[in-house]
């Protein structure tokens, strides 16, 4: 499942079935209210943090950041102040970025960053986590 790379952004029944499959690979993180954005990334070897990201007016409300050594770090803007089930989407939006990635020391992007990759991300993170029992639909879109 973590092995999937896309070179285009794929039409919403096969961004179910990848956030399904990937659901699959994270039910014993993905348990409901107690369900936590670092035990996620962590389920799939990477590392999570809450912290600033670039100005205190910054928009950017989370980062998907390749690391020298391989895998990423999902970055989530503490500025922002979110809640606990908007940092899960936020990640979750994050992990649908990861699908345009090659695997490297560091990983490198297949292609560059559209509005659509966005759109699919963002589908991507409802499907995900409405696969969480307990978390209710996002409010926002994220960039
Ligand atoms: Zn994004």
């Amino acid at each position: 499942m973590t092995e999937t790379r896309l070179c285009q952004v794929p039409t919403a029944r096969q961004t179910w079935s990848l956030a399904d499959a990937m659901a699959d690979v994270l039910s014993d993180v993905l348990c409901g209210a107690s369900a936590r954005p670092g035990d996620v990334v962590g389920a799939l070897g990477w590392r999570y943090r809450e912290g600033v990201i670039g100005s205190a007016d910054s928009t950017v409300e989370s980062l998907l950041v390749p690391l020298l050594g391989g895998g990423f770090s999902v970055v989530v803007n503490a500025q922002r102040s979110p809640s606990p089930a908007r940092a899960l989407w936020l990640t979750a939006h994050e992990i649908g970025h990861s699908f345009f990635y090659v695997p490297g020391t560091p990983p490198r992007r297949i292609i560059a960053v559209t509005p659509e990759e966005e759109r699919f991300c963002d589908e991507f993170a409802d499907r995900l986590t409405a696969a969480n029992r307990g978390f209710a639909a996002p409010v926002a879109r994220v960039a």
